[in-house]
């Protein structure tokens, strides 16, 4: 069977020869060995060798038709003249301690751009496992080490992943879109890492939200960046205001009617005003509460006024508007909303470098949706660092995200 060329690019084993065929059950057995002429020493490449003894290697090759092949590797331990030292001769065709061989790994790589790592295993009849190996290590040799050479902008911010509250804390490239980092925790802390990669790095501006432990970090650590605060962190902070202010109202009214206009109306106050829906009659109940509660109306208002801060023509007139902003919050009466304005004063260069860098967390949300996805397919969060490289390789969504 030594001279059956047809053979090689069918099983994918050049420089072997195959001395046996056979089949059992639904495999195709190969048994192979190296063809005479390649068997060398491992560390110089002397032909002068001994044979002292072999090992046999069962590999896992690409399926041929219906059936899943096997190759039966002989590879003998060889004594070199020269270095006189005993090597087993290493296979070539498969990685060192792995159970396939490399064209069944670049075969797997390929199907996992359409299917799941589940789906993957069931088609090729090997465990999830295998397959889940064979793409961790693909990551791992090509995104292992994010490069943060070229980026300029970034967003720092948690996710809740997983049930529960299991929180990563991720740093993405506001360019490309690319995780550059996933910490462990929500805590300043989990950042440590990433700052000791930051060597040679030229990062200009920061999106983050306005927490003191976010701030410190960065300045200390990027203290020529820019601080962006980012807008839908600050309406968020407003909003949750506006629903504290809520629930004190309805615990102060004392009329039944007024209790039962204000009951329900925690959604209609956040929404923006063209998306009320006027079939459910939104709109009406909203004008209904504003009207009989003044203290709520000013803070709706204001609250919808906020947004003009970001939709001005420049730096100067959005630090005039915040000022005014501050102004009537203050003279409302209204004590979260006061605390709230105090808030934004303090934070206003921040909120205000939007007008130098118009950028936001935002993109945060885009990846954390496509991490969602991937956690209803329940892998990956038992390994860490598996589902950090599939994090890392995300934004090419070269391979499917599902897995
Ligand atoms: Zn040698």
């Amino acid at each position: 069977m030594s001279s059956q060329p047809w053979l090689y690019p069918i099983f994918h084993c050049r420089g072997y020869r195959v001395t046996k065929v056979h089949r059992d059950e639904q495999r195709l057995l190969l048994s192979i060995e190296p063809q005479p002429h390649k068997v060398c020493c491992p560390q110089c490449g002397g032909r002068e060798v001994i044979r002292r003894g072999q090992t046999v290697r069962w590999l896992r090759n690409l399926p041929v038709g219906g059936d899943c092949t096997w190759l039966i590797a002989t590879l003998p331990r060889v004594e070199c003249r020269r270095c006189r030292i005993v090597r087993q001769i290493r296979p070539g065709l498969a990685e060192e301690r792995r159970t396939y061989t490399r064209s069944f790994a670049r075969y797997v790589l390929e199907l996992l751009r359409y299917m799941t790592i589940k789906d993957v295993a069931v088609h090729l009849g090997v465990s999830w496992d295998i397959v889940k190996d064979i793409q961790k290590r693909h990551l791992a040799r090509h995104y292992a080490r994010p490069s943060l050479k070229n980026v300029r902008q970034i967003a720092i911010d948690e996710i809740n992943v997983g049930r529960g509250y299991r929180f990563l804390t991720l740093v993405l490239d506001l360019q490309s879109g690319a995780v550059l980092f996933v910490g462990q925790g929500k805590k300043a802390d989990s950042l440590r890492p990433f700052w000791r990669r930051l060597r040679g790095a030229k990062i200009e501006a920061v999106a983050i939200d306005m927490s003191p432990a976010y701030q410190k970090a960065v300045r200390k650590h990027l203290p020529k960046a820019t601080l962006v605060f980012d807008r839908f962190h600050v309406v968020k902070l407003l909003n949750h205001k506006l629903t504290q202010l809520r629930r004190q109202l309805y615990r102060q009214v004392t009329d039944d009617l007024k209790k039962q206009v204000l009951k329900g109306t925690r959604w209609l106050l956040l929404k923006n005003p063209e998306n009320l829906d006027p079939v459910k009659g939104e709109p009406r109940r909203l004008h209904e509460a504003l009207r009989l509660n003044e203290p709520l109306a000013t803070a709706y208002y204001l609250k919808e006024d906020l947004r003009q801060i970001w939709e001005q023509l420049g730096k100067f007139p959005a630090r005039m508007k915040l000022l005014d902003w501050y102004h009537q919050a203050m003279a409302s009466g209204i004590r979260v909303l006061q605390e709230f304005a105090k808030t934004l004063l303090i934070h206003s260069d921040g909120i205000l470098a939007w007008y130098d860098y118009p950028i936001s967390t935002g993109p945060m949300e885009g990846t954390n949706n496509k991490i969602k996805t991937m956690n209803r397919q329940h892998y990956g969060l038992r390994d860490g660092d598996f589902f950090t490289l599939k994090l890392y390789q995300l934004h090419e969504a070269k391979y499917a995200l599902v897995g």
